[in-house]
């Protein structure tokens, strides 16, 4: 029969990935508790209206990438792009800042973005997100980085780079805005087709643009940074002197706008020229005015997103603590030691142990080549004989070496390999 694959962009994680996944995000929240992160799950589906007004219509994302649909009530749904909007939809809508004035909160899962799929670039992708809400002391700038640069440390990657930038307030980015219109007004010629409708709905967008001519455009165009008022320069200020108090180095990016509409003053990505093209593993910035646009107080947040994927395929791959393998392995000869097999096995993982079991009338060799495919730590051997004698050997398969255990009480047997397999795990580390 034919077979049915996945949907284009859509990637499955298999098991052996999915342990690189999972110790990525258990350290992540590891760290999130030092920092007084809390977690909050929200949705993936959402009224379209959320993206619309939350990461701005003139978007890439919102004007083409997202999966939106219409469900059976008539309804305009879509599978949330990003988190951010969500994120502050349920704060506003649950009233956090009324318990709490000050909210920190991550969250974990996939997103949806009709890109176009190529390496490093899905459809369905999954991102970590932290978002500082209530606070706009560049104190928190600093705070979100650090956390941010702490993770991806504590996750062994090396070679990245932290971009800054500032991209202004309602104060001044309205000159900028209008000074980048007319700069691009002189150069119609050079612009692709994109540009010259984001020209006037939405300027700063060409600053986002991959195609060559525009990219040769924007290199000359007007920066950001010099027309910052006096409050968001200061804050700028300060947030890279205390990034400096801990020796994070940095660089300034004048032409980095990152690509939805409600950012603020800082803005910021990590980047790693090992992941090629798509070389950002993680972005984020200041939105002092996204609680307010979504109905809420007016009140200052700013967050950042990792992407997953990225960050995973930056991760060394050689790390003993990403799989578990069993702790033991029960081979059993016949059919009465089978059922003894199965009763252990499973008394064993309900006491902790990772146990694993032979099912079906094998060799003792291929069952002991079995237990060495899953890497057990040890063989337990059960032949009629031994369930007759009450005791059995305890094989220790990295040493090679034996002992008889007696059969008579589970709970016992459950403690020695709990405590050599322990023994074991000192070893490795
Ligand atoms: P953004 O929400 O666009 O700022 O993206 C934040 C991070 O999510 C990026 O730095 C990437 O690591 C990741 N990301 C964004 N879009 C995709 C995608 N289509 N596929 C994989 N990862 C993505």
């Amino acid at each position: 029969m034919e077979t049915i694959s996945s949907v284009r962009g859509f990637k499955d994680i298999l098991p052996g990935e999915v342990e690189k996944w999972r110790y990525a995000e258990e350290k992540a929240r590891e760290i999130f508790s030092c920092f007084g992160v809390r977690e909050i799950q929200i949705p993936i589906l959402e009224k379209t209206e959320l993206f619309q007004r939350g990461i701005g219509e003139t978007t890439d994302i919102v004007e083409k990438e997202m999966y939106t649909f219409t469900d059976r009530g008539n309804e305009s749904l879509t599978l949330r792009p990003e988190a951010t909007a969500s994120v502050i939809r349920a704060y506003v809508q649950h009233s956090l800042h009324a318990q709490d004035p000050v909210s920190k909160l991550f969250t974990i899962g996939p997103m949806f973005r009709r890109e176009r799929p190529q390496k490093g670039r899905y459809r369905q992708f999954h991102q970590i997100n932290v978002e500082f809400i209530g606070v706009g002391s560049p104190f928190m700038d600093a705070e979100i980085i650090i956390l941010l640069m702490v993770l991806l440390r504590n996750l062994g990657i090396e070679g990245l780079q932290l971009e800054l930038n500032s991209l202004g307030c309602p104060e001044c980015r309205p000159a900028f805005r209008q000074t980048v219109t007319l700069f691009l007004r002189d150069r119609t010629e050079d612009l692709c087709e994109d540009c010259l409708r984001r020209r006037d709905t939405n300027p700063l967008r060409v600053f986002d643009c991959k195609v060559e001519g525009c990219r040769q455009v924007i290199a000359h165009a007007p920066q950001l940074l010099d027309f910052l008022c006096a409050d968001c320069s200061a804050h700028f200020e300060n947030v890279k002197e205390y990034l400096k108090i801990f020796d994070l180095p940095f660089e300034i990016k004048p032409r980095m706008v990152r690509g939805l509409d409600y950012y603020t003053r800082t803005a910021f990505e990590v980047t790693a020229s090992s992941l090629g093209a798509q070389s950002a593993v993680a972005g984020g910035g200041r939105y002092d005015r996204l609680i307010a646009e979504l109905g809420g107080p007016d009140i200052p947040g700013i967050g950042f997103a990792i992407g997953m994927e990225r960050l995973v395929s930056l991760m060394p791959a050689a790390n003993e603590s990403f799989v578990q393998n069993p702790d033991i392995f029960i081979a059993a000869l016949g059919d009465v030691p089978r059922l003894w097999a199965f009763a252990l096995c499973n008394y064993l993982r309900m006491a902790g142990v990772r146990a694993e079991m032979g099912y079906d009338e094998k060799s003792l060799k291929s069952q002991m080549k079995r237990s060495d495919k899953l890497m057990c730590a040890f063989t337990l051997i059960l032949g009629d004989r031994e369930i007759q004698e009450n005791k059995a050997e305890l094989k220790d398969m990295k040493k090679g070496t034996q002992e008889t255990i007696k059969l008579d009480n589970f709970d016992d047997i459950a403690e020695a390999i709990i405590s050599k397999a322990s023994g074991r795990n000192e070893e490795i580390v």
